[in-house]
């Protein structure tokens, strides 16, 4: 079973994905907790090149392909095996956000992106994405609080193209409404673990 959590910056996806990640392990489960871009080596060094705030000059499509790049050799190193496995593998971020930031927030357009990603996936997809929906103020005074160094990168983005990520995101849920769903990010951490673990509780239950 593939779970990806989804959501703009500060959603909690992260902290709230190792918890439940914990709780699954301590019940048993076989749980492969990752994350894009990044959880192998190669994807974690194409993550630096990309997230590096000096690349000032990259080309959007070159970031794009790069995201794309990096979750291919994800797949086929981790996810995939894992999925053979039996294996519930828990994903933080996955082609959703590269349909958000780059084809809608990027303005690159989402089916320009959909079909490098076919590519670099072979079609695989979630079966279920949790979607953090926060207001994109609150996601970010989070960050602030907690970050300095993303502070910084993240001052690269004006506040519209967050805003224009969160839209794309929002299309997401209209068009996947099989596999996507929207929780409330903007609660407490408590309740938003408690929320996202009952929903994947329930998937596993299926
Ligand atoms: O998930 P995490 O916050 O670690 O992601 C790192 C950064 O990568 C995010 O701040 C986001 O701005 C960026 N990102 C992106 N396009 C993607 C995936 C992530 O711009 N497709
Ligand atoms: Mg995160």
């Amino acid at each position: 079973i593939f779970i990806t959590v989804e959501g703009p910056e500060g959603a909690g996806k992260t902290s709230v994905l190792q918890k439940i990640g914990q709780e699954l392990i301590r019940q048993g489960l076989n749980i492969v907790l990752t994350r894009e871009p990044g959880g192998i080596r190669i994807a974690e060094q194409i993550r630096e090149v990309i997230l590096n705030k000096e690349n000032t000059e990259m080309d959007e499509r070159t970031e794009a392909l790069l995201y794309a790049a990096s979750r291919r050799q994800h797949l086929v190193e981790k996810v995939i095996p894992a999925l053979e496995k039996g294996d519930i593998v828990l994903c933080d971020r996955f082609v959703d956000s590269s349909l958000a930031y780059q084809g809608y927030g990027r303005n690159i357009g989402m089916d320009e992106v959909w079909s490098i990603n076919q590519f670099a996936t072979n079609g695989i997809m979630p079966d279920m994405t949790i979607y953090f929906d926060v207001d994109i103020e609150r996601g970010l005074n989070r960050i602030a609080k907690n970050d300095q160094r993303e502070v910084n990168r993240l001052d690269l983005e004006t506040l519209d193209f967050h805003k224009r990520v969160q839209e794309g995101f929002d299309l997401l849920l209209k068009k996947f409404p099989d596999r996507f769903v929207k929780i409330d990010a903007n609660e407490d951490f408590e309740k938003v673990y408690e929320h996202a673990l009952e929903l994947i509780k329930k998937l596993l239950l299926e």
